[in-house]
């Protein structure tokens, strides 16, 4: 049990180092204020400046505004030369550089209790951690399906002895079918699936893994990453979510202030479809302008973000260029559409909104189960196809898996975005369903719940120093 100056018992001291992308900075914000508040930590979140997007400077700006309990810690990267790289997604580049400089960690440390760091970190950070005898955990930031691929991937690999990569069977959950699989793995010299696989390895030496995800969404994947079936002797994994979103708008005019908020609450119950596929990817020009003609088609109200650039910097495109002459006109009044940064959370949680259209990045399906809005799913990069098949499998939603996604030829039609948009939005079965999952949500994490209960469990380990 850690002590303070005068002998008596000291709040743990965790430290959180997260690494680049809004779909990983989420998650660590929302871990960092349920240590604080909920579990009596004091917590310190190391922080990379400048940030890779502007959406991820905002973000800790008001992180520390609103959580003045929640520490601080600047973290300089070492130089970093990107031309090595040439081409590479501005976020894989940035793990890169974190994990170059993962040796220039250590001095933040002084007086932690337990680090817990980012997937994308693991390989590199873990070392750190074990020099100094600091019990190192790591964040999943996804599903524990796409842990248990992860974690499983090495060995793999390994038995196909430089084969092409095909459906991979994960011992005690279930197969990946090969189109599943992150387009990046499909290339051993890829700078994603290089780290993939040297954080996969690296993760039996962890002291454990939280994951954002709660045991009924993923009864199978938990189970077996927790049973040994996926590794044995993998260390503890505490599922721990839904993680609950933190307030960051304090001080703000209030979110219902803002145009789509007030449309939407001027919307009929259940009559709105939002769209939106995260904040990582832009979605090709042709693609963007068969998903308006779909929306157009279906006849309901929408709400939908449109991304047509990686970057949020370089967003300078005209809305009404790239969606083609006359779409914005003639669907005002039932669509909104923005290039800006909208309170998902909020959005959510509005009853006017009756269906979620989602590229499945896990923050989005933890957010939409926690409140039960039916999720239309569409990935389209990385582990959002793995991701798509938890909400498939869990009744949260459905999944068209014949729509294309990155990298693969054909467009999706407009025709069939529109019918499918149509008939979710009339099934009261998928509507019940993901009720259900909200209620599995709320259960997990109530003072009782299995998720309240493994955290509790964590930081009891941190407290102890194991
Ligand atoms: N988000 C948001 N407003 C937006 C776009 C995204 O609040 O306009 C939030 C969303 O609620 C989620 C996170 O940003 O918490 C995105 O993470 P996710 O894992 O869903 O997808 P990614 O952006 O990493 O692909
Ligand atoms: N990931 C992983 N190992 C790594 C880096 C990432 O397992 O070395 C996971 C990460 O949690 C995510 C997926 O791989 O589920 C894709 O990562 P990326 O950062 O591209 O996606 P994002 O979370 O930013 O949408």
């Amino acid at each position: 049990m850690p002590t303070s100056g005068d002998g008596s018992a000291a709040l743990p001291h965790v430290v959180l180092l997260p690494s680049a992308g809004m779909g990983h900075l989420v998650p660590f914000s929302r871990l960092a204020v349920a240590l604080t508040s909920g579990h009596g930590c004091d917590v310190s979140v190391a922080t990379v400046l400048p940030t890779v997007s502007s959406a991820e400077s905002a973000h800790l700006e008001a992180l520390f505004a609103a959580c003045p309990a929640v520490r601080r810690l600047d973290f300089h990267l070492a130089q970093f030369d990107a031309s090595e790289f040439p081409g590479a997604d501005p976020f894989f580049l940035r793990f890169e550089a974190m994990r170059r400089s993962a040796p220039l960690f250590g001095p933040l440390l002084a007086g932690a209790h337990a680090l817990v760091t980012d997937i994308a970190l693991a390989s590199v950070v873990i070392p750190v951690a074990k020099e100094l005898r600091l019990p190192c955990y790591v964040l999943f930031t996804a599903s524990a399906a796409m842990l248990s691929l992860c974690v499983h991937f090495p060995a793999y690999l390994d038995a196909s002895a430089g084969g092409p990569v095909g459906d991979v069977d994960v011992p005690g959950v279930y197969r990946v079918p090969k189109a599943s699989i992150p387009q990046a793995l499909h290339d051993p010299k890829h700078l994603f699936t290089r780290q993939f696989i040297a954080n996969g390895r690296e993760l039996a030496r962890s002291d454990g893994l939280l994951v954002n995800s709660f045991d009924a969404l993923e009864p199978e994947a938990i189970a077996a990453l927790q049973n040994g079936s996926v590794v044995a002797g993998f260390p503890p994994v505490f599922s721990v979510g839904p993680l609950a979103p933190v307030s960051l708008s304090a001080g703000e005019p209030a979110k219902s202030q803002s145009d789509y908020m007030r449309w939407l609450e001027a919307q009929p119950a259940r009559s709105v479809v939002y769209v939106s596929f995260g904040s990582r990817k832009a979605i090709s020009k042709d693609q963007l302008r068969e998903l308006a003609a779909g929306l157009e088609a279906s006849g309901h109200r929408f709400l939908w973000v449109v991304k047509s650039t990686v970057l949020d910097r370089d967003d300078d495109a005209d809305l009404g260029e790239l969606l083609g002459e006359g779409f914005l006109e003639r669907v005002q009044g039932r669509g909104v559409v923005t290039k800006g940064w909208v309170e998902q959370e909020e959005v959510l949680k509005q009853e006017s909104v009756g269906l979620f259209v989602s590229h499945c990045g896990w923050n989005s399906v933890t957010e939409a189960a926690a409140s039960g809005l039916p999720v239309l799913a569409w990935p389209r990069f990385g582990d959002q196809r793995v991701n798509a098949g938890v909400v498939a499998r869990s009744g949260l939603g459905l999944w068209v898996d014949s729509w294309s996604w990155e990298g693969e030829e054909g467009l999706v039609k407009g025709e069939e975005i529109a019918e499918k948009v149509r008939a979710v939005m009339a099934d009261e079965t998928a509507r019940k369903k993901a009720a259900g999952v909200r209620d599995a949500a709320a259960k997990a994490v109530a003072d009782s719940g299995t998720s309240y209960q493994n955290l509790a469990q964590f930081v009891q380990r941190c407290r102890d120093g194991s």
